[in-house]
């Protein structure tokens, strides 16, 4: 049985990234939200394009504004009238202002923009009452960005601010990481699709639907092959399919339920026979029988134990993390574990690494996790509704007091 950070070192260490050269597609900006960059992108433009104004107000030369005072203004000619989005026809000359708008072009001649609140126009003439700094609220050619250099790396998510710079880049057709393909499949014969007439003992494969969530907010494809009975050629074949290097299918495999001991256990036993095994159960509380293998082509394959809060629980701990990895984040794409305060006591047996359900909150600026009302014992489904956060209590850990500082994993981050 390995430790959690074990497991989680032996996860990450079968985890290879997908290519940034053949695992690759393009996609309009557009519909490029949430999307891992698999280049980096380099633009031709400046940022600014131009020097411009930050400032409705007046382009003049600093040298005839240097010091005027409310008193003694200056009193320059207006020659020209500057919106954003024109270019300025005239040079500037001793003695002239140019009327300008914010974001428009700095005309020729100009180095300063004097800002509207402390001038007064006077017909084609305007007075400036209070002498500007050198060069103030100009927006110089390229000094946000030079044309030339890397503007986004590699392996980031594309989310609002980037959307912004590659729109204003003109990048409008993104080379990005694929999806991920993440396969999906149920073992137990007591499991039916949601839409079934439940017959004595039966019950629905939640976890099916649950994990096709969890992997498509993970912005990964879900790949479902449904329910596989208890059967042990029947689930071998299937696991054998979906591991197989021609499926060409799906880079993780995830099963839930028959990995524990039981005589309808068959996921362990199967794995083995296929070789790869690298990890039989980990030391946690709930998620002890938790199997991992890897396949060639870098297929992962995770064995989830079938309780639903268990099936979860690893989900969120180890599968969340190697699908990140997976996906061509560069960075974060570790697990989210945060500093917060118990609200309630806690409680272990101490065995081994124990993972309590809940909601983190931010309470007048500080994290707080609230455990999830209702009984915390792996079978129980309904209460993992609305859990936002997992608390973690070391192995040997028997209590947490309310107000104690526990480690939390944020598992919606
Ligand atoms: P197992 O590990 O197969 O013995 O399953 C442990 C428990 O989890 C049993 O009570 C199963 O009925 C339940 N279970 C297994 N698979 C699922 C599933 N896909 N959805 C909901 N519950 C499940
Ligand atoms: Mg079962």
């Amino acid at each position: 049985m390995q430790s959690v950070n074990e497991a989680e070192a032996i996860i990450y260490s079968l985890v290879q990234p997908l290519d940034s050269q053949f695992d690759t597609e393009t996609v309009d900006l557009l519909r490029a939200t949430g999307r891992i960059l698999a280049k980096p992108i380099t633009s031709h433009l400046d940022f600014p394009h131009w020097d411009n104004s930050a400032m409705d107000g007046y382009a003049v030369r600093y040298e005839d504004v240097s010091d005027c005072n409310a008193q003694n203004p200056a009193i320059l000619s207006i020659i020209e009238e500057i919106p954003a989005g024109y270019q300025p026809k005239s040079t500037l000359q001793a003695g002239q202002a140019a009327r300008i708008f914010t974001g428009a072009v700095i005309p020729t001649g100009a180095d300063t923009i004097v800002m509207q609140e402390v001038t007064q126009r006077e017909d084609n003439q305007v007075l400036i009452k209070a002498a500007p700094k050198p060069k103030e609220f100009i927006r110089k050619k390229a000094s946000y960005y030079q044309a030339g250099n890397e503007l986004l790396p590699a392996g980031i998510i594309l989310n609002a601010p980037e959307i912004a710079v590659l729109a204003a880049a003109q990048c409008n057709h993104l080379c990005v990481y694929r999806k991920p393909k993440v396969a999906i499949l149920s073992t137990g014969d007591e499991l039916v699709t949601v839409d079934k007439t439940l017959q004595p003992g039966q019950i629905v494969d939640s976890n099916n639907y649950a994990l096709i969530a969890n992997v498509q907010q993970l912005g990964a494809e879900a790949i479902s092959y449904g329910i596989v009975p208890d059967n042990e050629e029947i689930l071998k074949a299937t696991i054998e399919k979906a591991v197989s290097k021609s499926s060409g299918g799906a880079d993780i495999i995830i099963s839930s339920g028959g990995v524990s001991v039981g005589e309808y256990d068959y996921v362990e036993k199967i794995l083995e026979s296929l070789g790869g095994i690298h990890i039989r159960s980990v030391a946690m509380k709930p998620g002890k029988p938790l199997t991992v293998a890897a396949f060639p082509n870098n297929k992962i394959y995770f064995g989830l134990p079938g309780n639903p809060a268990s099936a979860l629980v690893t989900f969120w701990r180890f599968v969340q993390p190697a699908i990140k990895k997976l996906s061509g984040l560069s960075e974060n794409w570790r697990p989210a574990i945060i500093k917060a305060k118990a609200s309630t006591e806690l409680h272990s047996d101490g065995k081994r690494e124990t993972y309590i359900w809940g909601k983190l909150k931010l309470i007048n600026g500080e994290y707080e996790f609230e455990i999830a009302g209702g009984n915390q014992v792996s079978g129980n489904l309904i209460n993992l509704a609305q859990t936002n956060a997992l608390a973690i209590l070391p192995k040997e850990t028997k209590s947490i007091l309310p107000g104690q500082q526990i480690n939390v994993l944020n598992v919606l981050s």
